[in-house]
């Protein structure tokens, strides 16, 4: 556990626009000093016995003493108070929502992606670990992005002047800013947008109970199938499956995508491992593998083909899943990431580069036998018909 920033947490004027952070050459502070203060009391805690204050917006539970910061570092208590993000994006970015490796929800529309600073889990091969990590890494400059004070009216007006349809938090872990996603949420259903949110899962049930009103998606990125790999991660395996099927459990539209790393989760034991965990969940869950593309720590290793993961693809098959995927790697096998009805094997949704090309969906069903295709397809859930309805905001 960290210290807390340095800064107070002074009261927040109201920020009607999205505007760069005030970086005037005097302030010296650091990045997590500039967030610190615009951090606003959190929601998602509990009073131990000892009347100290645990969080419960990552499966960590950190026990946080006066004065200082969770695992994230961007969770802290201050006078008493635990204090979490708000009011800042540190990227937004207007993207197909395939490129949050969803492709059984709101196929073919585009996305807002917001992203923030820190991270639960230290992953050496994280692809945005310049956000991920800006807190951890001692080198000041790992943040290239500054950040971008916000309003949630201010984010979802933007999202919809860029044409989208869906608001996505990605980049960083969204879950240690869960209240400040719940509030842009409810914003963008308010103004008729879907929402998901992109996730190592290392999160609670309390967590997700706490976004599901306000949010449709939960897309997992699992990273393996035991302790002793998440371990090296900061993390346990447990929490995350559990996560999944919680958030199944609460009427999430899930997906789950595993990049798979040479040399350390690629023995076909713990992909079968993780095949078998999702399928007991529900076959209906799409499961992506994605080829490891070198990055942050692990840059000096190669690049992975396709060809490896091409017979994963089968296994995830043989194990009951009816939606496997592979994209990402050298090689072709576009072929990998269409979606096939699971009954008649006719194609019905074509894609490129994380681009749909192509759909021929007939009312969220194959076209030729008529097979429902479980997702969330524009205004219909096609498969969800007795999934939970979206709990009020408490
Ligand atoms: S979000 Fe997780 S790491 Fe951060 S303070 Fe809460 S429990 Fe700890």
């Amino acid at each position: 556990m960290s210290h807390a920033p340095s800064s107070r947490a002074p009261a927040r004027a109201s920020l009607p626009v999205l505007d760069r952070a005030p970086r005037d050459t005097n302030d010296a502070r650091p990045l997590i000093d500039r967030l610190a203060a615009l951090a606003t009391p959190a929601s998602l805690f509990e009073k131990t016995e000892h009347d100290h204050l645990r969080c419960l917006a990552c499966a960590h539970g950190c026990v946080i003493q006066e004065g200082r910061a969770g695992a994230c570092a961007v969770r802290f208590v201050r006078d008493g108070v635990l204090y979490a993000p708000h009011g800042y994006v540190a990227r937004r970015l207007a993207r197909n929502v395939e490129i949050n490796t969803l492709y059984h929800f709101h196929a073919g529309e585009r996305s807002m992606i917001m992203g923030m600073y820190g991270c639960d889990l230290r992953c050496p091969y994280c692809h945005n670990w310049r956000l991920s990590q800006a807190l951890r890494e001692d080198d000041e400059h790992t943040a290239d992005e500054e950040p971008l004070l916000c309003t949630a009216e201010a984010l979802v007006e933007h999202a919809i002047e860029q044409g989208c349809s869906v608001m996505a938090a990605a980049y960083n872990e969204p879950m240690i800013a869960a209240e400040w996603v719940r509030d842009v949420f409810a914003e963008a259903k308010r103004r008729g947008l879907a929402t998901a949110v992109i996730s190592d899962a290392n999160t609670t049930r309390e967590a997700l109970s706490f976004i599901r009103p306000v949010c449709d998606a939960f897309r997992v990125d699992l990273k393996a199938a035991d302790n002793e790999r998440y371990r090296a991660l900061g993390g346990r395996a447990a929490p995350v499956f559990e996560a999944i099927a919680t958030a199944k459990e609460l009427g999430f539209w899930v997906e789950v995508v595993t990049m798979v790393v040479p040399g350390f989760n690629d023995e076909l034991k713990s992909l079968r491992t993780i095949a078998d965990a999702i399928a007991k969940v529900s076959g209906e869950i799409p499961w992506h593998l994605n080829a490891f593309v070198p990055r942050y720590k692990l840059e000096s290793l190669p690049r992975m083909e396709m060809g490896p993961l091409a017979s994963v693809v089968g296994m995830g098959y043989s194990k009951g899943l009816r939606y496997v995927y592979a994209s990402n790697a050298r090689g072709g096998y576009t072929e990998l990431s269409h979606t096939r009805c699971p009954s008649c094997h006719e194609l019905l949704i074509e894609r490129d580069d994380y681009r749909v090309t192509a759909n021929h969906l007939k009312n969220g069903a194959c076209f030729k036998c008529g097979e429902t295709i479980a997702g969330v397809w524009g205004e219909r859930r096609a498969s969800e018909a007795n999934a939970p309805a979206s709990p009020e905001l408490p």
